[in-house]
Order: structure tokens, then C-alpha cells, then sequence
């Protein structure tokens, strides 16, 4: 058998490939969440009182009482039951990226041994999984390794539908027996009530009279690559790493720019359609869909929603988005970076906070007083990304996003803020003083509404920076394809409730002297841009100038990998913040740190051992079989008195035996387990791992461009890329 077999075979099957014909597109009001148990089924089946407090419930995250977590299961129940589905799960969101299903029967037996169905509130409030599995750092130590899961009524359940059956899914939050959050989903819950809390005082001391429940919210943009399932099913790396560990570059690879929003490929259309029915029955509110920067890449947006729910949601997106295009024959890869020297992927974090009284507080708004608002708000941003840059790089860390950050095609690793050249100079003139409320007679109309209208426009937003203010929310850009949004969002509402706390303490001291609002705001704007204003930066965010700039001027920190990441989880400054505001004990956040270094280091530890694996088994006999055609035919040749040019011979066996040595290397690397502490294991991880990995590679890639085409075994990157 030629070493290429598994290639033509792919080629073979993807040209021969029958093609799968676009259903008939749905009408949306037809499908728009028909399999979801939302308040308009609620109010449908359940009492007036009932629904009353569901509903409340649902809008504030106040506790459910038994007797209505009761009838609200028995109308869930009916009302899944109704739809075929036999079973409920409990989902749940862990600290690692993925979410996590316990499946049960409504079934039970009667006494007459007659099976009848039964749901109950406390099943629907209590689920048992056995925690024992699911990483939770020394959270472990503290308690019995079991957990439980909890309906968290203010995301609604639904119904998914696989070829195994359909399921009811109940979209939970795990915690231990003692109350520790073990999962993703409770510090979210708690970043918003803290943001609310803290939101509220300076709303009230703004003069707001009527405030209603602040929520954050989210509107994730996805990048995703699609392969062919035949050529990704012959990449071990692709299949267990979510990444090519080898590849030479591809000839033509995303230098012409030609993909980006260039024609979607027919066989990606229907996928997207078939993709996107899904997600509208789920409720889900897909709404942009495009071609992406490299070959191969593609973008889905959903339209924003409660930051909760969007968390929920885009866990939802991301397993849908795998199952349904293995179904159309696809790999989808929601890796950071599936391929050397091309695009990689993010997932772009849209982030706002607002409520139904005041509205997006991050919305200049229309008079003088709202711009005051949006002011403070917008400056508590400013803060907090300053004062906790380092955990807004540690929550976006892992062994993946390292790939992208910092490389020039995303955001760097140096966390600054954008506003725009005009909400820039608002902020410098408040920080120089040259902003006073008495020129305008008290009341200050800096004419925001206009300029921020205009600056609305994106062809006019500056790209390069990880965290942009786009005219009514920010854009958090440094985060990873595959990563929950959750940890971001947690981050980003936490720091805001501390610098709102902040604000408040000193609007109240500026108020109490007898200051005007508007004089209050800019006093204490003016202080707030003099200690945090270095973090806002309008430039390329890719220069070096700017790299040297922020580290040696301004202070900021450039931190390249997981490893000098993540101990931003343990400084003093970080935990008293989330302590402060309720949003993580130190033992919840211990947890973190640690479930995330352990989860760096193996993913680290994995890649290298398929590289050792691929290396000796697929590449190293590939170069072998090469030297050994070249050998017989160059002697055979020598025979018949022909001298056959040999320098491909050489250079073939001495970067085989050079890619040999280098295995050996990183096999002992691996194979060291003597390390003081964690931290130190993450920088071995980083720095030699890393570094021994990307030297297999170097021989492996200059081997793939040596050896015949029809003896090398995996798929090259011009097929994967080109080829659907
Ligand atoms: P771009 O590619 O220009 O960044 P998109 O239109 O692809 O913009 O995505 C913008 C995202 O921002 C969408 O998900 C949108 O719903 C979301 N968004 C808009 N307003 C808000 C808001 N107030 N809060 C959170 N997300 C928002
Ligand atoms: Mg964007």
C-alpha cells in the first residue's frame, strides 16, 4: 500500500461526495423556539399566581419557593412528555470548557408495578451527579467530592433532539454539598448581582429615582474552521489535539485575502442552514454568518441577550455546531489555532450592562444627564481593565489562545483599552481639567449622542486592540474560539462592580460637599483618568513601538503565556476583589487557578506525546520509505554506470535523523516529574515543552516538502484547506 492511500481515499470520497440538499428554509415564527419551555409556554399551562412568581423569578433570579418549583416541574414535565421526550438532564457548565449531562427517566414504578412518569420540584432543584470527576481544585479537599445541580430558573429549559432520542435539558448551576461554586455558571450569577448592587448606588446617587435590576449582557461573535471529516479523520492531531502539530504551509495559503466575506461554498451554506434552524427552535438568535479571514474559516454571530443566558447559549452553539457538521460531513474545529500561519480563531465578547429604567448604561444616550451616566460607567470600565488587566489575561489564557495572542492577526497580550479618537479626548480633556461643568452653566452637554453616533460607523473601529468600546458596549477580542464566555464575562462584570463601588464612594464624598452632579462627575473622572488613564491606547495595538511603549511607560503588563498568566489568580489584589464583592471565596478561586494550571499542563503534555507518536510512526517511516526508494534506485543506477544526484537522499536522512534526536529530547522532557510547585511546571510547560515541540516540527515540515507526495501519510494543508 502507498503511504498516501488514506489522502486519495479522502480526495476520492469528498469529489464523489453526493451532495446533501438544502432543506427548505422554515419560516421563523414557525420554528423561533418551539423547543424551549420559555415564559410564553409557562403562562400558557401554568396558574395566574403561579406564573407570577416564575416569571419574577426568571427576571430577577429571586429564589423559587417549593410549591411553585413544584407545579412549574409537573408543567414541564407534561409539556416535554407531549413532545416525545422520555428523558431529562440536568446540564451543567464545570470549571473545565465543556459542559457536563446527567440523563434520567421521568419513569418510575408504582406500588402495582405499573411504570407512570414523575417530575418533581426537588428533582427539578436537585440534581445529584457524582462530582468525583469533575475537576474541582482543592475544593476536593475541602468537601466530599460530590456536588449537586440546580435548576437555574432564570435560563429556560429546553429540548434537545439527537438520533439517540430527545431529551429535556435543564440548564443548571453544580455546587458542593457546603455551597462552593464548582462550576462556570454560579460566578456568573454572582459577577451580575454584584455589578447590580454596586450599579444601583451610583445610579441613586445620579438622582435616579426608579432603577430596575441591572443585568450585563453578551453577544458572542464564533470563528470556526471546517475540514472535510476524510481528511480529519486520518490527523491524530486534528482528531485529539483540535490542532495540526505538523503541516508544512500551504503554496497559497490566506495571502490573497480572497475568503473573507467572498461566497460562502455551497456545501458550507446548507450546513449553516441546517446549523442555524436548530439554534432558532432552540431560541437561540443567530443572526450574522460570513466567511472568515483564512481559507476554510467562518464567523456565526447571535443577536446579544442577558449575559446568563448568552453563556448558555453559546456552550449550546459550540456542541451543536460539532454535531451538526459531522452530520454534513465536516470537522469543526473551534481550536485558536488548527494551523500554523493562518488566521486563527477568536470569539469576540460584546459587553454591556443596562436595565429596562435606565437603559444601556454604555449608551451615550440622548440628553446631558444620560451622557453623565454613560460617563461613569464607561470610566468604571476604563479602571477596571487597568487595575485588573492581569486577570483579564489570566481568564483568557490557555494552552490554545497562546498560539493567537500576541501574534499579529490578534489582539495582543497587552490589555488596553480603545474608545475612539473622540470619547479619547473627552476622557483627556476631563483628566487635564479642561472640561469644567460651569462653561455650560451647570449643565454639561459634551454632544456625545452626536459624536459617538458617529463613531458608531466600524469601518472606523481600530481592530488591533483586545478591548474596544464600539459605540453602545465594549468588544472583548482576546478571547479564545473554544473558550466559555463565561470566565470574561465574570471578570469583566466584577470589575466593574468594584470600580463602581469606587465611584459611588466618591460621588457621595463630592456630593456631600455640596458639588453640583455634573461637578461630582468630572472631579471624580479626573482623578479616576489620572491613576487609570495610561490604559487607554488609540494606536496599532500590533507595533512593537506600542509593546515597548505600554510595558516601559505605561506601566502595563505583557504576558505571553498561560504560565505567567494564571498566578494572576492568586495576587492579593484579585482575591480581595472577588472576596470583596462575593463573587469567589479564596477557596473557590484557589480552585480555579488550580483546575486551569492542571488543565495547561496537560493539554501541553498531550500535544507532545502525539508529536513523539506521530513523529515515529507516521513521519519518521514515511522519510525512511523515501531513503530506501532512493537507495535501491540510486545503486541500481550506479550499476548501469549513472550517477543519480543524491542530495535529496541526504537531505531527507539527515533531517530524519535530526527530527529523531529532537524526539528523544522532548520524550525525556516529558518524562521529568520532579517540579516544586505547579507554577514551575506551567514554565517548563511554556518554555521547554513548547520549544522541543516546535523542533520536531521544524524537521517534520521541511521532511513533508522532501518526501515523495505519494508516500506522505497526512493530509497537507493545501487539502484540508482548499478541498470541500
Ligand atoms: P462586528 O463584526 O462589527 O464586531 P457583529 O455585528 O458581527 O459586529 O457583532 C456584534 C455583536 O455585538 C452582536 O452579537 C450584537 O448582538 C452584539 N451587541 C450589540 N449590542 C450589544 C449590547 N448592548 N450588549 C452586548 N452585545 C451587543
Ligand atoms: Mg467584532
Amino acid at each position: 500500500m502507498s503511504g498516501n492511500e488514506s489522502r486519495i481515499q479522502a480526495i476520492y470520497q469528498i469529489t464523489n461526495r453526493e451532495s446533501m440538499p438544502a432543506k427548505k428554509p422554515k419560516p421563523l415564527d414557525k420554528i423561533w423556539a418551539c423547543d424551549v419551555f420559555n415564559l410564553v409556554k409557562m403562562e400558557e399551562s401554568l396558574s395566574k399566581a403561579a406564573f407570577k412568581a416564575i416569571k419574577n423569578t426568571a427576571q430577577t433570579g429571586a429564589p423559587l419557593d417549593a410549591a411553585t418549583a413544584d407545579v412549574v416541574a409537573a408543567a414541564m414535565k407534561d409539556w416535554a412528555l407531549s413532545k416525545g421526550v422520555k428523558f431529562f438532564s440536568h446540564i451543567f457548565y464545570p470549571m473545565t470548557n465543556i459542559t457536563a449531562e446527567k440523563h434520567d427517566g421521568f419513569i418510575v414504578t408504582n406500588s402495582d408495578g405499573n411504570a407512570i412518569t414523575d417530575f418533581s420540584g426537588s428533582l427539578l432543584i436537585k440534581g445529584e451527579p457524582d462530582g468525583s470527576s469533575f475537576p474541582n481544585g482543592s475544593l476536593r479537599m475541602t468537601n466530599a467530592a460530590r456536588g449537586y445541580t440546580a435548576w437555574d430558573p432564570t435560563s429556560p429549559a429546553y429540548i434537545m433532539h439527537t438520533d439517540n432520542g430527545s431529551t429535556l435539558m435543564i440548564p443548571s448551576v453544580f455546587m458542593s454539598w457546603t455551597g462552593e461554586a464548582l462550576d462556570k455558571k454560579i460566578p456568573l450569577l454572582r459577577s451580575n448581582a454584584a455589578m447590580n448592587t454596586a450599579a444601583q448606588k451610583v445610579l441613586s446617587l445620579m438622582g435616579e429615582t426608579e432603577i430596575a435590576t441591572l443585568n450585563s449582557s453578551c453577544g458572542a461573535e464564533q470563528e470556526y474552521f471546517l475540514v472535510d471529516s476524510n481528511f480529519a479523520n486520518s490527523r491524530p492531531d486534528l482528531l485529539q489535539a483540535g490542532r495540526t502539530l505538523f503541516g508544512a504551509p500551504a503554496p497559497k495559503g490566506q495571502q490573497f485575502d480572497d475568503h473573507y466575506f467572498g461566497a460562502i461554498p455551497a456545501r458550507v451554506q446548507v450546513f449553516m442552514q441546517d446549523y442555524e434552524d436548530q439554534l432558532y427552535k432552540l431560541g437561540i438568535p443567530a443572526k450574522t454568518h460570513h466567511n472568515e479571514v483564512a481559507p476554510g474559516q467562518f464567523e456565526i454571530a447571535p443577536y446579544f441577550e442577558a449575559a446568563n443566558v448568552a453563556a448558555d447559549h453559546q456552550q449550546l452553539m459550540m456542541t451543536l455546531m460539532k454535531a451538526t457538521a459531522k452530520k454534513h460531513g465536516f470537522m469543526c474545529l473551534l481550536h485558536e489555532k488548527p494551523f500554523a500561519g493562518i488566521n486563527g480563531s477568536g470569539k469576540h465578547v460584546n459587553w454591556s450592562v443596562g436595565n429596562s429604567t435606565q437603559g444601556n448604561l454604555l449608551d451615550p444616550g440622548s440628553t446631558p444627564h444620560d451622557n453623565l451616566n454613560f460617563l461613569l460607567f464607561c470610566g468604571a470600565v476604563i479602571r477596571g481593565v487597568h487595575k485588573f488587566g492581569p486577570l483579564l489575561r489570566a481568564v483568557i489564557a490557555s494552552a490554545a489562545n497562546d498560539h493567537r495572542l500576541g501574534a499579529n492577526e490578534a489582539p495582543p497580550a497587552i490589555l488596553s483599552v480603545y474608545l475612539g479618537d473622540q470619547l479619547e479626548k473627552v476622557f483627556q480633556d476631563i483628566k487635564d481639567g479642561k472640561i469644567a461643568s460651569s462653561e455650560t452653566g451647570g449643565e454639561m452637554d459634551l454632544g456625545l449622542s452626536q459624536i459617538l453616533n458617529f463613531e458608531r460607523d466600524p469601518g472606523d473601529r481600530n481592530r488591533t486592540s483586545p478591548f474596544a468600546f464600539t459605540g453602545n458596549r465594549f468588544e472583548f477580542r482576546a478571547v479564545g474560539s473554544s473558550q466559555s464566555v463565561s470566565g470574561p464575562l465574570v471578570a469583566m462584570n466584577t470589575m466593574l462592580a468594584d470600580s463602581l463601588s469606587w465611584i459611588a464612594d466618591n460621588l457621595e464624598i463630592e456630593l456631600g460637599k455640596g458639588s453640583s452632579q455634573a461637578d461630582a462627575v468630572v472631579t471624580v473622572l479626573k482623578v479616576l483618568m489620572e491613576e487609570h488613564g495610561s490604559v487607554v491606547f488609540g494606536g496599532d495595538g500590533y507595533s512593537s513601538e506600542w509593546h515597548k511603549m505600554a510595558v516601559e511607560e505605561r506601566g502595563l503588563q505583557n504576558i505571553p503565556t498561560t504560565a505567567d498568566a494564571l498566578p494572576a489568580l492568586r495576587e492579593a489584589s484579585v482575591k480581595e476583589l472577588f472576596e470583596s464583592t462575593g463573587v469567589l471565596s479564596p477557596v473557590e478561586l484557589e480552585s480555579r487557578f488550580e483546575v486551569y494550571a492542571e488543565q495547561y499542563v496537560l493539554s501541553i503534555e498531550l500535544e507532545a506525546k502525539l508529536v513523539i507518536d506521530m513523529a515515529k510512526t507516521l513521519i519518521y517511516p514515511a522519510a525512511i520509505g523515501y531513503l530506501s526508494e532512493l537507495s535501491i534506485t540510486g545503486s541500481s543506477m550506479a550499476e548501469m554506470g549513472v550517477e543519480l544526484d543524491n542530495s535529496i537522499a541526504i537531505k531527507v536522512a539527515s533531517e530524519s535523523n535530526a527530527m529523531m534526536v529532537s524526539v528523544g529530547k522532548l520524550s525525556d522532557a516529558i518524562a521529568k516529574d520532579d517540579f516544586g510547585s505547579i507554577e514551575e511546571h506551567m514554565q517548563f510547560c511554556a518554555n521547554d515543552i513548547r520549544s522541543l515541540m516546535d523542533e520536531v516540527r521544524v524537521h517534520a515540515d521541511s521532511l513533508e516538502s522532501e518526501v515523495a507526495d505519494e508516500l506522505w501519510p497526512l493530509p497537507k494543508y493545501q487539502e484540508m484547506l482548499f478541498i470541500k
